[in-house]
């Protein structure tokens, strides 16, 4: 296949790490910086626990507060080639709440952000393939919350419940789901928007919401009609904090325990795929469920894991490292 750059004998699960800047918050009220980047060009950094002692952690990739999305997403690009190849392949950010997940997938609209830049690839990529191939794009936009499926794209909302079924070929979809075809790059900022905007709908607190929901963008690619289909899905994850026991109670204490439960289905699967287990364990939850065409087999992975620079954050810097390090 063309333009395969990603599969090597490392296999097709890659871990970036992202640190965020400081916030002015943060410095105004004395926080210090706790990682230590001296070796970050090598994938390498450095976490200070206190005292002398340093925790060192490896990834494929790490990146600075001063790297932007440009850095970022060039590192990414390979695989959002691939799925023009015919390749699924699943690109997600992991993290505590506040680290910067939707700045990287999402982004703002002077700081686009994977998704945006995802889409804006595939379409150049397209455009200079146009004289052997055509491509079909469309997207759908989905939230999982409370292991709920709700269509981000839908304009009425409907009573039905959103299901996951499983065709006859194999693949994985899920009914009555809106796939919205897009054209041009002109479109896709716009539609990009409708989807997140809709997540605020129906609940108080906009950023607590989505904080406790897995945003879910599904690029759908056909090419020459139906010769090949592929599929990348780009997840901004549930936030990984663990609550206090004493704050969680009542539908509180369900969403944290629905997100613990997701986040650790993705854990499993991927670690289950990393040691090459002859059982993956898809089926317990949603987002593994959804995600079960573009994890394992010859589908490709990219966890983006996000960090706080932050002294206070340190113990969910630790666990957020620890756990990309077993899926690694
Ligand atoms: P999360 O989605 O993980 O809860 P956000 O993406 O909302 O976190 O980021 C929290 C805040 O930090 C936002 O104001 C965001 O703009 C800022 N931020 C995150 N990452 C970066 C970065 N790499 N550079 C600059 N600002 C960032
Ligand atoms: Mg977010």
């Amino acid at each position: 296949k063309l333009f395969n750059e990603v599969q090597d004998a490392k296999g097709n699960i890659r871990v970036f790490c992202r640190c965020r800047p400081l916030s002015k918050g943060e410095i105004s009220a004395g926080c210090t910086t706790v990682v230590d980047f001296d070796a970050a060009k090598e994938g390498s950094l450095g976490i200070l626990t206190g005292g002398t002692t340093k925790k060192s952690f490896k990834f494929d990739r790490v990146y600075t507060p001063k790297d932007d999305q440009v850095e970022v997403f060039s590192d990414a690009s390979p695989m959002v080639i691939s799925v023009l190849d015919g390749y699924n392949v699943c690109i997600f950010a992991y993290g505590q709440t506040g680290t910067g997940k939707t700045f990287t997938m999402e982004g703002t609209e002077q700081n686009r952000g994977v998704n945006y830049r995802t889409l804006e690839h595939l379409f150049n990529i397209a455009k200079e393939r146009s004289e052997t191939f055509t491509y079909n794009i469309s997207v759908s936009v989905l939230e999982v919350y409370n292991e709920q499926i709700r269509d981000l794209l839908a304009t009425s909302p409907t009573s039905k419940k959103l299901e996951i079924k499983q065709a006859s070929e194999g693949s994985h979809h899920v009914p009555g789901i809106v796939e919205a075809k897009v054209d041009n790059i002109k479109d896709v900022w716009s539609v990009l928007q409708a989807g997140s905007n809709a997540r605020a709908v129906g609940s108080n607190n906009v950023n607590e919401h989505s904080s406790r929901s897995h945003c879910m963008l599904c690029i759908m690619n056909l090419v020459n009609g139906e010769c090949t289909k592929s599929k990348l899905w780009l997840v901004d994850l549930a936030g990984s904090e663990r609550l206090a026991k004493t704050d969680v109670q009542g539908e509180r204490l369900k969403e944290a325990q629905n997100i613990n439960r997701s986040l650790s289905a993705l854990g499993d699967v991927i670690s289950a795929l990393a040691t090459k287990s002859s059982h993956i364990p898809y089926r317990n939850s949603k987002l593994t469920h959804l995600l079960q065409d573009s994890l394992g087999g010859d589908s490709k992975t990219l966890m983006f894991v996000q960090i706080s620079p932050s002294d206070q954050d340190v113990g969910e810097t630790l666990s957020s490292l620890n756990f990309a390090s077993r899926v690694r």
